[in-house]
C-alpha cells in the first residue's frame, strides 16, 4: 500500500528546500512555511426538515506579500485544516510562477454536498460568507470555486457579501457565471494553459508533439479539455483516458470530442466502442510520449513511477507525484511539468475575471486566451531558465522562482 501523507507537511517540505536552496534566512524561511491567518468558523444552518445543522469551515491566507489572498473554496465531507493549509500553500505559488499580483489562500467546508438539497446549499454559502466576511473583498481575499462548489454556489456567495456591504463587488469572487461578471475561457482555462506550457516544453526539449501517442487520466472538467485542445492546439493523438471507473485504449487513436461525449451521456468510459479496457494503473504504463495526471492526488507514487513510460508528465491535477513518485520519474529522466505551473491557467484567468470586473469591461474569448497564452509561455520559460541555471528539475526550478518572488516581496515590504 502507498504511504500516506500529511498534505501540508509535504508543502512544507518543499518550501524548506526551496529557502534553503536560495540561502534565505531564517525569519523568511520560517514566515514562508506558515500561513499568515486561518480562520476557523461554525455554521448554523436550517436544513429542509426545519431542524438547524452545525457546518465547520475553514479560511486560510496563506501568504499576501505579494497582493490579495486567492483561492478556491472546497465542499468535502473529510475537508481537514490540513488539507487546506497544503493547498493554500501551493496557492501562493501558483500565483507566484505565473507572476499575478495575488497571493494564495483556500477555504473549505465539512460537509457532503450530495446530501443537501439547493435551498441548504444556498443557506449553506450565505452562512460561510456571513462568517468570514470581515476577512473577505477584493483587495484582501478573493476565493473561487474549487471541489465540489460551482459558478451558482460562487453567485449566492457573491450576492451574500454584496447585501452585507450594500454595494455592488462583483470582483470579490471568481468563477462566476457569465451573466454575473464570469469571464470567457474560464471553462477550458485549466486545461488549455497545461497545453501551451506543454507546447512550450516541447519547443526548450526539442521534442515534436505532431501525431505523438498522449493518454489522460482523469476524465472530468481538465481531463476532457486537454484531451481535445491536445489534438486540436497540438496536433496529438490521444490513445488513453480514464476515470475513476477504469480506462479505454487505442493505439490507433481515440477521438477526444467523441470520446467526450460518450463519458457525458453514458456518465463513463466504460463500453467505448473500438477500444480496449484498462485499469488506471495500465494506463500510466503506456508507451505514450505524454501522460496527463488529471485526476486525484498521489496517483503517481513509489509503485505506478516504476511503470511510467512517457517522456513528459503534464500535470493538470494537484500533487498528482508523491515525493518517492517523483524521484523515480525523475531517474528515468521523465519531464515533469509541475501541478502549480501546469495547471495555473485556471487562477490565471480567475485573475483575469477580477480585472474584468475592477475596469468594468469585458473582454473577448481572443482577448482571454491570448493574455493566457502570454502568462503560461512567460512562467514556463522562468521556471526553464532557472532549471537550466541551477542544474535542476522543473518542480524545483519552479519552487525557486516562485518562493524567490514571494520572499523579495516580503523582504520589500520589510516583514523578514
Ligand atoms: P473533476 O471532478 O471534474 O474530474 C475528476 C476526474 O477524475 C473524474 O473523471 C473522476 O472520475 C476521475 N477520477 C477520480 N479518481 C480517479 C482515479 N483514482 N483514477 C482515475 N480517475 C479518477 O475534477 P477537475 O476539475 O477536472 O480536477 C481534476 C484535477 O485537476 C484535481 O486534482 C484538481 O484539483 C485539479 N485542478 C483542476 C482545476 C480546474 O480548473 N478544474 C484547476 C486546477 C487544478
Amino acid at each position: 500500500m502507498a504511504k500516506a501523507y500529511n498534505p501540508f507537511e509535504v508543502a512544507q517540505e518543499h518550501v524548506d528546500k526551496a529557502t534553503k536552496a536560495l540561502g534565505l534566512d531564517e525569519a523568511t524561511s520560517e514566515l514562508l512555511r506558515n500561513p499568515q491567518r486561518e480562520m476557523w468558523v461554525t455554521l448554523p444552518v436550517r436544513m429542509d426538515d426545519g431542524k438547524v445543522k452545525i457546518f465547520k469551515g475553514f479560511r486560510v491566507q496563506y501568504n499576501t506579500a505579494r497582493g490579495p489572498a486567492k483561492g478556491g473554496i472546497r465542499w468535502y465531507p473529510t475537508e481537514t485544516i490540513d488539507t487546506v493549509r497544503a493547498l493554500a500553500c501551493w496557492m501562493t505559488w501558483k500565483t507566484s510562477v505565473v507572476d499575478i499580483p495575488l497571493g494564495g489562500g483556500k477555504g473549505g467546508i465539512i460537509c457532503n454536498p450530495k446530501e443537501l438539497s439547493d435551498g441548504e446549499k444556498e443557506r449553506l454559502a450565505r452562512a460561510y460568507i456571513r462568517a468570514i466576511a470581515p476577512i473577505l473583498g477584493i483587495t484582501k481575499d478573493v476565493p473561487a470555486p474549487d471541489v465540489y462548489t460551482n459558478g451558482q454556489i460562487m453567485a449566492w456567495m457573491m450576492d451574500e457579501f454584496e447585501t452585507i456591504m450594500q454595494e455592488k463587488h462583483p470582483g470579490v469572487i471568481t468563477g462566476k457565471p457569465l451573466a454575473i461578471g464570469g469571464s470567457e475561457g474560464r471553462g477550458d482555462a485549466t486545461a488549455r494553459g497545461g497545453i501551451y506550457v506543454l507546447r512550450e516544453a516541447a519547443k526548450a526539449y526539442n521534442i515534436d508533439l505532431k501525431n505523438q501517442p498522449f493518454a489522460v487520466q482523469g476524465f472530468g472538467n481538465a481531463g476532457q479539455f486537454a484531451a481535445t485542445l491536445g489534438e486540436s492546439i497540438l496536433g496529438m493523438k490521444l490513445v488513453a483516458a480514464s476515470d475513476s471507473k477504469g480506462g479505454v485504449y487505442n493505439p490507433e487513436g481515440i477521438d477526444a470530442q467523441t470520446l467526450v461525449n460518450y463519458k457525458l451521456a453514458n456518465g463513463s468510459l466504460k463500453g467505448f466502442p473500438g477500444a480496449k479496457e484498462i485499469t488506471n494503473e495500465e494506463l500510466l504504463a503506456l508507451p505514450v510520449t505524454v501522460l496527463i495526471p488529471a485526476a486525484m492526488e498521489n496517483t503517481i507514487n513509489e509503485k505506478t513511477a516504476a511503470t511510467v513510460q512517457c517522456k513528459i508528465s503534464l500535470e493538470l491535477a494537484n500533487g498528482p507525484t508523491t515525493p518517492e513518485g517523483d524521484k523515480i520519474l525523475d531517474s528515468k529522466g521523465v519531464i515533469v511539468l509541475p501541478d502549480y505551473l501546469a495547471n495555473a491557467g485556471g487562477v490565471t484567468v480567475s485573475y483575469f475575471e477580477q480585472c474584468q470586473n475592477a475596469q468594468n469591461f469585458y473582454w473577448s474569448l481572443e482577448e482571454v486566451q491570448q493574455r493566457l497564452d502570454q502568462k503560461m509561455t512567460k512562467a514556463f520559460k522562468a521556471v526553464y531558465d532557472m532549471s537550466q541555471e541551477k542544474k535542476t528539475n522543473l518542480r524545483d526550478a519552479a519552487y525557486l522562482v516562485a518562493v524567490k518572488r514571494v520572499a523579495d516581496a516580503a523582504k520589500l515590504r520589510g516583514w523578514c
